[in-house]
């Protein structure tokens, strides 16, 4: 049946894939998004469509609709991006997260918080199971949107357990796919481009971290899946690929899929950069049913496909 719902964040990467989604299964979507760092370009195709409704709004603004189901998306998510404004992280975590509640509370609709693998931090417990509960310097350059997302979370547990909020926590691991912003120097995008432009690819410290990189397509099931189940099962669920790749082998499979004349340069690590990544989805595989299925060589190629055309002015943001 056809439902009313909300996706904030939803001109952004993930956001605007899953207006396409929620649109093609029938439902009316009500995109809300200041565009801070998404792209109307992402849902310009949408904007004519009956069934869709753009709103320019900043989600620690409250706002009054009538909705079902609330996905809260709205964060930016690339390190720089977050770090440019990192008052306004926060106040996006927190402020945006009370308002969602609210909306969600006064709807009794279910909510869902695209959470993080941040909130683990630097991490003492390999891989990531759900109940470690992370290693983060609350003082540091990522803690704005790490803590943010943390008290996000906090949040959600306790419209859960003083309204009976239906809530829904993700913690997402870092995902890639076509639609990511270019400029917003995220490692997947980073180098692709780079080795597209024939420019030195850029890996910082020794490229022996690492990170789990789910495609898109995977990501978006598995949130929808979690949207979709039972109200017993709150989360908080990790949702990622658990294969693992050090960001030295991410560079060479980029470089294995481009014929480029790029040369890997290694440049100084950012403070905080966690050591190692990987999610433990043994909940998401029990409760949801849900693993990814997509290889990072299966993934690349309609990544680089993507970032080809955007270079080559076929789209333009
Ligand atoms: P994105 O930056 O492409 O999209 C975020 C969107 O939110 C943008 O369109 C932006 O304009 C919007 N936005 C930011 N602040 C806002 C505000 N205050 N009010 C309204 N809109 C606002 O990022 P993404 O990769 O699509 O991430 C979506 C969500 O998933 C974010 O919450 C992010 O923290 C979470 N997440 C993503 C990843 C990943 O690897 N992509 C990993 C972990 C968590
Ligand atoms: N990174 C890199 N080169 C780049 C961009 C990022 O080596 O051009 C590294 C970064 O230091 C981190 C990893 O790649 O260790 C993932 O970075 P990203 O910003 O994509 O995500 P996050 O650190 O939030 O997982």
């Amino acid at each position: 049946m056809a439902k009313n719902i909300l996706v904030t964040g939803g001109a952004g990467f993930l956001g605007s894939h899953l207006c396409d989604r929620l649109i093609n299964e029938g439902h009316n979507v009500i995109c809300l998004d200041s565009l801070q760092t998404g792209y109307k370009q992402n849902i310009a195709h949408l904007l004519q469509h009956p069934r869709f409704e753009f709103i320019r709004h900043d989600i620690c603004d409250s706002i009054r609709l009538e909705v079902e189901e609330i996905y809260n998306l709205a964060c930016p998510a690339s390190p720089p991006h977050y770090q440019k404004n990192p008052v306004g992280t926060t106040k996006t975590c927190v402020l945006g997260s009370i308002n969602m509640l609210g909306l969600a509370k006064r709807n009794n609709a279910k909510i869902l918080q695209a959470s993080t693998s941040e909130v683990y931090g630097d991490p003492k417990v390999h891989p990531q199971v759900e109940e470690y509960r992370g290693d983060v310097n609350p003082i540091g350059i990522r803690a704005c949107y790490d803590e943010g997302k943390r008290c996000a979370e906090t949040l959600f547990f306790d419209y859960f357990r003083q309204h009976q909020t239906r809530i829904k926590v993700m913690r997402i691991f870092n995902t890639y796919g076509p639609k990511m912003d270019p400029n917003d120097g995220r490692v997947v995008s980073n180098f692709i481009v780079q080795a597209l432009q024939g420019k030195d690819i850029t890996i910082y410290g020794d490229g022996s971290q690492t990170r789990s990189f789910c495609f898109k397509d995977d990501l978006l099931d598995g949130m929808q899946a979690l949207m979709n189940s039972d109200d017993s099962i709150t989360g908080p669920i990790n949702i990622g690929n658990p294969d693992e790749f050090t960001i030295k082998e991410l560079a060479e499979a980029v470089i294995a899929q481009i014929d480029t004349k790029s040369q890997i340069v290694f440049e100084p690590l950012p403070s905080d950069d966690p050591t190692r990544r990987k999610p433990d989805i043994s909940k998401a595989k029990a409760m949801l049913g849900w693993e990814p299925t997509i290889k990072l060589e299966q993934g690349l190629k309609p990544t680089i496909e993507y970032f080809a055309k955007l270079l080559a002015g076929e789209i333009q943001l």
